[in-house]
C-alpha cells in the first residue's frame, strides 16, 4: 500500500486512523503461522507470511504460479502466457494475455488503431465510430508489493474466469476487451514476503527512474499495449473511509502533476471508481467475514469504499510519476490504485470484484474513454493543449552533448526513447539565444503524442510546498536536474526551427585517444565506474588535486576494449605531480533488512556500485557480534532504528537485541574510526545515529521527515566536492543540516538566499537557508552528509559526492 499521510489527515478531520501494517504484529490471539516453510517443487525457501500484516491466509506462492497458469491454459483457446521479464533475483514475470477466441483477429485490429492514433489520431478517432466492436487493452498488475498478497490471487481467480467462463458478463467483456495480467509484478517480494524486489528497491517508487528489471519489464508492457484501463491491486487500507468504508479506490485528492491532461481523466475516473465501488457493495453478501472479529473489516455490511478525491482533500495525491498507474496515465490510461481491506480471501475477493466493476464499466462506455485517450495524443501532436495555460509546454527542449563527456545526455536520450518518447538530432547547426549548436545535437520536438511524459521527465519541477499541506511521495524528480546533463527550453513562441531526423538510440561507443598515460575526468557516473573498474582490474590508477583519475599505462587493446564499452571519449594527459595512488578500497555499508517495509540503505548500495565500488553489506548485529574486519570505508545511509533495540515486533529482527549488543556496536565503531577507518553517514537517520554512537557532537538539525525537494547548495573547493559547481543541485528526502560545527570542515551549505530550495515541497524551511550540508570532523575520519546523494538509484549527478568521500583523504 501507499501510506495516507497522517498529518493530512488530522488536518482535515480523522481523529483515528487504523494503520494495520505500520503496528506490525501479528493479529493477537492467533497460533503465529510458521513464517518459513521449503516449497516442495524448489529449494528456494517462500515465506508464509509478512509480520507486517495483521491478518494471514494461504496465498499461492511464487513457486506454484507458472504451474497454475499451465493448467489453466491447458483447459482454454483464449489464453496466452509468456515469461515477460525476469525480477532482480533473475525469477520469471508471468504475463497473461486473454482474448476471446472467436474474434482473435480482433487484436490485430486493435494494433492497427493503435499505429493509427499515434500518426493520425483524428482518423483513429474516426476509426472507433466506424468500428464500435474494436476491443481495447486494460492492464491489471498484480501485487507490485510483495507483502500485499492478495492482488496476484484475485488475478488468478480472474485469469481463471476470463480463460474458461463462457457466462453473458464474461462473453461480454471479452468482446470489449483484451485483458493483460501481470500476475505477479514482484516475483522477489512474494518468496521473501518483502515490500520491496531483490535489490531493495520498492519498484512502486520506481517508474520515473527505471532502474529495476521488473520496473523496465513493465514499462515496456505498458508500451506496448497503451492499455486504456490500468489497475494496480495493492493491500491494505482499512477505514480511512470509515467503518462501513474499507478499501480504497483512486482516483486521488490533490495536487495533480500538471503535465497531465487531466480534464480528460476526470471524465471518467470518479465514475469508473464509482462503478468499482458499487460492484463490491452490491455482492458483500458472498464475503466470508472470516477475520472480522480482529480486523473490524465487516464486509457484509460494508456501505462502499474510500475514495480519496470524492471523500478528502489531500493526503492521497497522484503528484509523482512514481507509481505504476500515475506512470500509465502519461500513456492516455484511466490508471488507479487499489487498496484492498484485508490480507485473506475476502481481501482477495474485494479486489476481483473492484476488477469486475471496473471492466463492466469499461465495455459499456468504451467508445468515449477509448476516444479521449487518443484525445491526449492528439492534443501533443498538435501541440493544443486546451486544458493548460498557454506557453506551459515548452516547443522543445535541446539537449546539447558535452564534448568530453556525453554519458548523461546519452542515458537520458536512451530513457526517453525506452519511454516511448520521440527525440531528434539536428541535422545542421543552428542558433537559439545567441548560442550555437553543432548538426547532431538531440532535441526532444514537444509536438507529439507523449508530451506529458517527455516533459515531466525533463521540466524542472515546481516549489508545490503552499499548494498541499503535506506530499505522499517525493514531489521533485527532474532528470537533467539530477541525472546532471542540460536540457535547454525553446519556449512556446519562439520561431527557431530546426531541421530533424529521428533517432532510434543514442550514441554511446568510447574512445581512447593518445598513446598513454590518461586521464579520466571527475564528471559523471561513468567516469568514476570506468576509473574504479580499472583499479578492479589492477591498473595502476592515479586521483589528481582536482578528483580526477589517471592511468599509467601504454595504449593497448584490453584499456581500450574497457573505455569503448564506457562510452567516453579518453585522452593522454601527462600525470601531475602531485597526484596520489589510488588503491581497490574495502567498502561496507550498514544493511536495512526492511525495517518498515523498506531497505533504506539500498540507493546508497546501489549508487556506489554504480560507481563501479564493490559493497559489502553488514547487518546491525553482524556488526556488533564481528566488527568491520578488513573494512576500509563504512557507510550508514538509513533510519536511526537500526542501532536500536526497542523497535516493534515486526521490525525487530533488522535492528538490535539488547544493551550489550549496542555497546559492542558502538565500541567496534570508534575502534574502526580510531584505527583510522573512514566513517560517512548520509541522511537525517544515520546523522542521528552518528551523535547516538558519540562519533560527533554537532548539532543535528532536521526537518519534517516527508519533506523532500531539489536545494541550491554552495559547493566548497574541496576534495569531497570535486566536479561540482560552485552553486550546483543538491536532493533532499527528510532534510538535515548541522550547526555548531567547530572543529569540522563544512564541504557543503544549503545556498543563503530564499531561492535556496527550487522544487518540491519543505514546510518551514528557513532556519536551513544558508547552513552547513556536508561536513568532516578534522581530528578524524568521520563525514556527515545531509544530502540524498544516492537517492533509490534516480540521483545520478550526486552519486560522485559519494566517491569523492570515499577517496578524499
Ligand atoms: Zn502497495
Amino acid at each position: 500500500m501507499r501510506w495516507k499521510k497522517q498529518a493530512a489527515a488530522c488536518l482535515i478531520g480523522f481523529s483515528i486512523l487504523a494503520a494495520p501494517d505500520a503496528a506490525g504484529a501479528a493479529s493477537p490471539g492467533k497460533a503465529i503461522p510458521q513464517w518459513q516453510n521449503v516449497n516442495a517443487f524448489e529449494t528456494q525457501k517462500e515465506k508464509d507470511g509478512s509480520l507486517f500484516n495483521s491478518e494471514n491466509y494461504n496465498f499461492m506462492k511464487y513457486s506454484q504460479i507458472g504451474q497454475q497458469l499451465l493448467k489453466i491454459q491447458k483447459q482454454s483457446h483464449r489464453m496466452t502466457v509468456t515469461k515477460y521479464g525476469k525480477s532482480a533475483n533473475g525469477k520469471d514475470m508471468y504475463v497473461v494475455t486473454i482474448a476471446d477466441e472467436k474474434s482473435k483477429g480482433q487484436l490485430g485490429f486493435y494494433k492497427k488503431l493503435r499505429k493509427q492514433m499515434f500518426k493520425n489520431p483524428e482518423k483513429a478517432q474516426a476509426f472507433i465510430d466506424k468500428h464500435p466492436d474494436v476491443k481495447v487493452p486494460v492492464i491489471i498488475n498484480g501485487s507490485i508489493h510483495g507483502t500485499e498478497f492478495a492482488g496476484s490471487d484475485a488475478v488468478l481467480q480472474l485469469i481463471e474466469r476470463f480463460a474458461k467462463g463462457n457466462d453473458p458478463e464474461t462473453a461480454g467483456i471479452l468482446k470489449n476487451q483484451i485483458l493483460i495480467f501481470n500476475v505477479a509484478a514482484n516475483p522477489d517480494g512474494r518468496i521473501y514476503a518483502t515490500r520491496f524486489n531483490g535489490s531493495g528497491i520498492d519498484l512502486n517508487r520506481d517508474f520515473i527512474t527505471q532502474s529495476q528489471p521488473e520496473t523496465q519489464a513493465m514499462v515496456s508492457l505498458i508500451k506496448e499495449w497503451n492499455p486504456m484501463v490500468f489497475l494496480d491491486l495493492h493491500g491494505y487500507v482499512k477505514n480511512y473511509g470509515g467503518p462501513d468504508r474499507p478499501g480504497l479506490i483512486e482516483p486521488c485528492t490533490p495536487p495533480h502533476n500538471p503535465n497531465y491532461e487531466y480534464d480528460l481523466f476526470s471524465k471518467w475516473a470518479m465514475n469508473q471508481a464509482k462503478a468499482m465501488e458499487s460492484e463490491i457493495v452490491s455482492s458483500r453478501k458472498e464475503y466470508k467475514n472470516t477475520n472480522t472479529a480482529t480486523s473490524k473489516v465487516d464486509y457484509q455490511n460494508m456501505k462502499g469504499a474510500y475514495i480519496p478525491q470524492r471523500d478528502d482533500t489531500a493526503g492521497w495525491d497522484d503528484y509523482p510519476p512514481i507509481f505504476t498507474p500515475m506512470y500509465a496515465m502519461y500513456h492516455g490510461s484511466y490508471g488507479y490504485t487499489l487498496e484492498t481491506p484485508t490480507n485473506d480471501w475476502d481481501g482477495v475477493k474485494w479486489h476481483y470484484d473492484a476488477v469486475m466493476g471496473a471492466l463492466t464499466y469499461a465495455s459499456q462506455n468504451k467508445s468515449g474513454m477509448v476516444k479521449d485517450q487518443i484525445e491526449v495524443f492528439k492534443r501533443g501532436i498538435n501541440f493544443d493543449h486546451p486544458f493548460h495555460k498557454k506557453g506551459f509546454f515548452p516547443k522543445a527542449y535541446i539537449l546539447p552533448s558535452d564534448p568530453t563527456d556525453a554519458s548523461a545526455t546519452e542515458k537520458a536520450v536512451s530513457h526517453l526513447i525506452k519511454n516511448d518518447i520521440e527525440v531528434s538530432q539536428t541535422k545542421k547547426a543552428f542558433t537559439f539565444n545567441g548560442k550555437t549548436y553543432p548538426a547532431g545535437t538531440y532535441v526532444v520536438n514537444m509536438s507529439q503524442a507523449k508530451a506529458g511524459l517527455a516533459n515531466t521527465m525533463l521540466w524542472d519541477g515546481e516549489d508545490i510546498t503552499e499548494e498541499t499541506p503535506v506530499m505522499y511521495d517525493i514531489s521533485a524528480w527532474s532528470l537533467p536536474e539530477l541525472w546532471g546533463f542540460d536540457a535547454i527550453q525553446v519556449p512556446a513562441e519562439s520561431s527557431v526551427k530546426f531541421s530533424l531526423q529521428d533517432v532510434k538510440r543514442a550514441h554511446n561507443e568510447g574512445k581512447l585517444i593518445g598513446k598513454g598515460p590518461y586521464k579520466i575526468p571527475n564528471t559523471s557516473v561513468k567516469s568514476v565506474q570506468l576509473a574504479n573498474q580499472l583499479i578492479n582490474k589492477g591498473y595502476r590508477v592515479k586521483r589528481g588535486a582536482d578528483g580526477s583519475f589517471y592511468i599509467k599505462e601504454k595504449w593497448n587493446h584490453n584499456l581500450m576494449q574497457y573505455v569503448r564499452q564506457s562510452g567516453l571519449t579518453i585522452k593522454s594527459e601527462t600525470i601531475p605531480y602531485r597526484s596520489q595512488n589510488i588503491n581497490k578500497l574495502h567498502i561496507t555499508i550498514l544493511k536495512d533488512g526492511g525495517m518498515g517495509k523498506t531497505q533504506s540503505h539500498s540507493g546508497t548500495k546501489l549508487a556506489l556500485e554504480r560507481l563501479g565500488f564493490i559493497v559489502k553489506e553488514l547487518s546491525p548485529r553482524d556488526l556488533a557480534a564481528k566488527g568491520l574486519g578488513a573494512a576500509d570505508v563504512f557507510f550508514y545511509n538509513g533510519t536511526s532504528n537500526l542501532i536500536s533495540y526497542k523497535n516493534s515486533k515486526a521490525n525487530e529482527e533488522f535492528g538490535l537485541e539488547n544493551e550489550a549488543q549496542f555497546q559492542a556496536l558502538k565500541k567496534n565503531l570508534t575502534d574502526f574510526v580510531e584505527g583510522g577507518g573512514k566513517y560517512i553517514a548520509i541522511g537525517a537517520g544515520a546523522s542521528s545515529a552518528t551523535k547516538t554512537l558519540g562519533l560527533t557532537n554537532v548539532t543535528v538539525n532536521k526537518g519534517n521527515p516527508d519533506s523532500n525537494g531539489i536545494v541550491n547548495v554552495n559547493y566548497g573547493t574541496t576534495d569531497l566536492t570535486n566536479g561540482y559547481h560552485q552553486t550546483d543541485y543538491g536532493f533532499v528526502y527528510g532534510p538535515v543540516w548541522y550547526t555548531n560545527t567547530n572543529g569540522y570542515e563544512t564541504a557543503a551549505s544549503f545556498k543563503n538566499g530564499g531561492d535556496f530550495f527550487t522544487a518540491g515541497h519543505w514546510k518551514n524551511r528557513q532556519a536551513a537557508q544558508g547552513q552547513a550540508v556536508i561536513i568532516k570532523d578534522k581530528s578524524k575520519d568521520v563525514t556527515l552528509m545531509g544530502l540524498e546523494a544516492g537517492f533509490r538509484d534516480h540521483t545520478d549527478y550526486l552519486f560522485r559526492l559519494l566517491s569523492n568521500a570515499v577517496y578524499s583523504k
